[in-house]
């Protein structure tokens, strides 16, 4: 079995590696992406659950954007959640595919929040994996949740990371599977959103400037019963270098150009990555440099599940059978599976 190495510049190593920035000098006409021109011009194609990378031409700032229509509405099940949790698990599985996806070997991005007890969230758990598959859960405590709203219903404003987990800690961790350590980052949960925190850590972490921007929320569409729609962004200054000398006042000017992204231009149905980082970005000049898609999959299957059981003691599958069954449930998708004692008793 891998342990889990707590080793912040491991992650930081492991995470630059998936941000190689492409050299265009290096490339063959063909190979190098267009700039996206005005794309209320042509037919474009919807761009839902996809993670995309991008790169401003004109400006040191490389980005990735997701849009989760479908995934993100199976992956947080209908009704399962109430909505604060469901929509701040959704923004964890948005940090989840914007790190996760990119990564350029098998494994998966875990993202995991840890509450207190000031809180009404205890546990938010989202994982991508680099093929993406995304997945999450939370628990938390309805009572502690209805007196937060009460606390909060005089603000007109959804309710914050800070106050719903009550601080804690915020974790990424790169698995690569049973036999290979772990890596993990942490950081304290600061600042009103999740998006927030993701910026915290890859500020404490990875040292390079970020901003990270997530919604999400439930729209109705015609004809269908209303379902959850996710998108987030996240940009980086590129450090400096001799061909590109100091960058800071063109960050600056994409930092607030970012800034004035809204949450319903993140969740609207209608407005592709591609509208969107046009008009975030058109006058620097934006390349998508590479698409991949995310699709809500779970990991758990029956065998797993019942090679974990057989590895019980007798006493503890007799303590959780019912009428000669046990019955376990994934926490990530609620799918139940049911096994006949008997199957897993030694012989
Ligand atoms: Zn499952």
């Amino acid at each position: 079995m891998g342990k889990l190495r707590a080793e912040l510049v491991s992650v930081t190593f492991l995470l630059q590696a998936c941000w190689q920035v492409p050299k265009w000098g290096h490339m063959t006409q063909d190979q190098i992406p267009n700039p996206i021109s005005d794309p209320t011009s042509g037919q474009i194609a919807s761009f839902d659950n996809h993670v995309a990378s991008f790169q401003l031409d004109n400006s040191p700032v490389r980005g990735r954007a997701v849009h989760l229509g479908d995934a993100l509405n199976e992956a947080l099940g209908a009704g399962r959640y109430p909505v604060e949790v469901a929509r701040m698990l959704g923004e964890a599985m948005m940090i989840a595919a914007l790190v996760g996806r990119a990564l350029k070997f098998k494994g998966r991005l875990v993202v995991q929040c840890y509450g207190t007890n000031e809180g009404a969230i205890s546990l938010l758990a989202a994982d991508c994996t680099t093929d993406g598959n995304i997945r999450g859960y939370a628990r938390w405590d309805d009572e502690q949740l209805k007196s937060i709203r009460l606390d909060h219903k005089n603000h007109n404003k959804s309710l914050g990371a800070k106050t719903l987990l009550g601080g804690g800690t915020f974790a990424m961790t790169i698995d690569q599977g049973p036999d290979m350590d772990q890596y993990q980052g942490l950081s304290a949960i600061e600042g009103g959103s999740l998006a927030e925190c993701a910026e915290h850590y890859f500020r404490q972490s990875e040292q390079i400037p970020s901003r990270v921007k997530l919604a999400c929320g439930q729209v109705q569409l015609p004809g269908r019963a209303p379902s959850w729609r996710g998108g987030g962004i996240m940009i980086q200054r590129i450090a400096a270098d001799e061909n590109r000398g100091e960058t800071g006042d063109d960050w600056e000017t994409a930092k607030a150009l970012f800034a004035t992204l809204s949450d319903d231009e993140l969740i609207d149905p209608d407005l592709t990555q591609e509208k969107l980082l046009y008009r975030l970005f058109h006058e620097s000049g934006v390349r998508i440099v590479d698409q991949a898609d995310i699709r809500a999959q779970c990991s758990c299957s029956e065998e797993k599940l019942y090679n974990t059981l057989k590895t019980f003691e007798v006493d503890a599958l007799n303590d959780m059978a019912e009428n000669g069954k046990i019955t376990a449930n994934c926490e990530f998708c609620a799918t139940d599976y049911v096994f006949n004692l008997e199957q897993l008793m030694p012989r």
